[in-house]
């Protein structure tokens, strides 16, 4: 039994991942406190797509039609060749609906964080501000945190959910994040200045070209939208500090298609967002200390299941507590540390699969010369219909190891032959 006052279970972190854990796991019944360094819970940053095994989980808890109501189900994802704006492949994504029974969405990130907090408030998940988490220890049956002033909190489970740059990882893993030397430019905008620019204002559009990747989609019922340019910074490859700044920006996109080169002056050039990602790690849980989200599995962003998986991991968890809870004997201490075991045997195994396919992924899209060529033959080869790819990750989450599909085998690019219709056109 919980003594009064103390939590089930503290949440390091109130950000998407933090916030959905909370909430999935007050709707077992646990009484849940969430830590919070920030003096206000809030997102920055702009759009953020969510795949049908994500739209799932929100239908489960209740929320995908307030979701719905604030973002955007676009109508096809839409792969460009960034130099030529040739289109190299595409998903109808109300066919993909079909396929998954939930929708591709869009939606601003601070929506869908604030479509959580408010869920938290309702379920009465407690929302602590201001809470510097600065160390992490285990205890006789279950674990303590260290806050900057002194304070130690404990509970039977500490989840932390503190992000890319976690100090639960520094604490229990001690590994560096990666960087990619790739920067990514945001800018949500108003529908209005984009709309000579011949953007595809239903569609999620990417333009993949050497170095460089530039992502648009509607948001905000289509009153808004959102763009992203990604590019390799020579001065991060140079080993300078300063590296990513806005003269980078405009350098890494001459030359694109005019659809990008329009929408390049429409950044944000205040704020850039160096991409760092760390390698796959076997041991979430310590003890009764578990990784969840970026603190987890950091992804590069190209398979836009960052977000996603978070708010997979805490659906997980949640529902092997469930399970460990129903079957303790009346009174007794569910078999928390059974729970961990089962969310880390199956998140681990997905989570890498995600972060690896992502590198690998953003490989393909920032080629160059005749390799692009290659890539632009292969994925013009690909039939809209084919979900061999994607049944992996967007088909339903799974609870164990045995209901994890099957990973599809990119094809090896020296298996494509570049034939004439796909030769260069730039
Ligand atoms: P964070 O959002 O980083 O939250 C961590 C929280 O912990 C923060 O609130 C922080 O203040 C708090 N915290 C940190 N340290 C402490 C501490 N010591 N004490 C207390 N609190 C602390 N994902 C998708 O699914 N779809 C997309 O389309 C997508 N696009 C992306 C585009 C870009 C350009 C980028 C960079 C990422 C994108 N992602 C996307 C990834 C996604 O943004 C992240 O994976 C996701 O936000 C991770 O959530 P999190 O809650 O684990 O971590």
């Amino acid at each position: 039994p919980t003594p009064a006052g103390r939590p089930d279970v503290i949440v390091v972190g109130g950000g998407i991942g933090g916030l959905s854990t909370a909430f999935a796991l007050s709707r077992q019944g646990l009484k849940v406190r969430v830590l919070e360094q920030a003096p206000e819970y809030g997102e920055v940053g702009a759009g953020l797509q969510i795949a049908p095994n994500c739209t799932r989980i929100l239908d489960e808890y209740g929320l995908l039609d307030e979701a719905k109501s604030l973002g955007v189900l676009p109508e096809n994802m839409v792969m460009r060749d960034a130099l030529d704006s040739r289109e190299l492949t595409r998903l109808d994504l109300r066919d993909l609906e079909r396929r998954y029974g939930f929708p591709y969405m869009v939606i601003h990130r601070s929506d869908l964080h604030a479509i959580f907090l408010r869920a938290c408030r309702r379920a009465g998940v407690e929302l602590l501000n201001d809470q510097v988490v600065v160390g992490y220890e285990n205890t006789d049956g279950g674990a303590q945190v260290t806050l900057a002033d002194g304070r130690v909190e404990s509970a039977p489970l500490v989840v932390a959910a503190d992000g890319l740059k976690s100090v639960a990882r520094r604490d229990l893993i001690g590994d560096d994040v990666v960087s990619s030397s790739y920067v990514a430019y945001r800018a949500a905008v108003p529908f209005e200045q984009v709309k000579d620019n011949n953007v595809a204002e239903k569609d999620v559009t990417v333009f993949v070209g050497p170095r460089r990747h530039f992502v648009q989609y509607g948001l905000r019922g289509g009153e808004m939208f959102n763009q992203v340019a990604v590019f390799e910074s020579p001065k991060a490859l140079a080993g300078e500090e300063d590296w990513g700044t806005p003269d980078e920006l405009d350098a890494a996109f001459e030359g694109s298609c005019e659809t990008v080169t329009k929408g390049i002056p429409l950044m944000w050039r205040d704020r850039w967002w160096r991409m760092f990602d760390r390698d796959p790690i076997e041991t979430w849980v310590h003890g009764r200390i578990a990784l969840l989200g970026d603190a987890a599995h950091p992804p590069l962003q190209y398979m836009a299941q960052g977000a996603v998986m978070a708010i997979e991991d805490g659906w997980v968890l949640a529902k092997h507590y469930a399970r460990v809870a129903a079957a303790a004997p009346q009174g007794a201490e569910p078999d928390w540390d059974g729970a961990l075991a089962a969310y880390e045997a199956v998140r681990v195994e997905h989570c890498d699969r995600i972060q690896t396919t992502a590198r690998a992924w953003g490989k393909l899209w920032h080629l160059d010369g005749e390799e692009r060529l290659q890539r632009n033959a292969i994925l013009g080869a690909r039939d809209t219909y084919d979900y061999g790819f994607t049944d992996w990750v967007y088909g339903p989450t799974a609870l164990t190891p045995d209901e994890e599909p099957a990973m599809f085998e990119p094809i090896p690019l020296d298996s494509a032959v570049v034939g004439e219709p796909l030769s260069d056109a730039a």
